[in-house]
């Protein structure tokens, strides 16, 4: 199988300080606002641009984290192996009611596909508490939407056969930070 780089450290680096700003300028602010992280990579980004907000605004952001799994409606389908080996930082805050309660919420995921993940993770957020605004930013769109859902921050569109994969490499548990395409 075939291998190309899709984005680098640089790449990656620029598109979540862009976002950072998208959603500081989206939101007229950051009040009210928590980034909500889906593990396992989800987590990482809501973390680094949690950190560049605060450099942006002088403010902290609050970030949580957000495990899906036992409310996906089709589990075995999607990515494996290596996805099911993910285990959530537990350093991280689970998602409590006064994180959403109100709130803007704003999701963080690696890669949207079918948007299957998307919608569970609306379903554990209002079961929490009844939020502001929902809003969702990603990595890389891939495409194949099996639902309708649109993320309002993208770092990178790519359009992808469903047979090609997109590996997420992120410095804090890959050791670089590296966006490929596999196929
Ligand atoms: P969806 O639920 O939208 O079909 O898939 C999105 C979820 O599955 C995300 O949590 C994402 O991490 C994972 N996923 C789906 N496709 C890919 C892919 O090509 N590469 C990676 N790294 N994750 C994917
Ligand atoms: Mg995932």
């Amino acid at each position: 199988s075939n291998e190309r780089i899709l984005m680098d450290e640089t790449a990656i680096r620029r598109a979540l300080t862009r976002i950072a700003h998208e959603i500081v300028e989206k939101n007229k602010g950051i009040e009210g606002c928590v980034l909500v992280g889906i593990r396992t990579r989800g987590i990482y980004l809501a973390q680094r641009i949690s950190e560049r907000i605060q450099e942006i605004e002088g403010l902290p952001i609050e970030v949580c984290e957000l495990d899906i799994t036992s409310y996906r409606d089709d589990r075995n389908s999607g990515i494996g192996g290596a996805a099911k080996a993910e285990t959530a930082a537990a350093s991280e805050q689970a998602m409590r009611r006064n994180h959403v309660q109100d709130k803007r919420v704003i999701l963080f995921d690696d890669v949207l596909y079918t948007g299957r993940t998307i919608r569970a993770a609306m379903d554990a957020v209002m079961d929490c508490g009844r939020p502001q605004t929902i809003q969702l930013a990603v990595l890389v769109d891939r495409g194949h939407r099996e639902l309708p859902i649109r993320p309002d921050y993208v770092g990178k569109n790519v359009p992808t056969s469903k047979q090609e994969e997109i590996e997420v490499s992120l410095m804090e548990i890959d050791q670089e930070d590296k966006v490929t395409i596999l196929h």
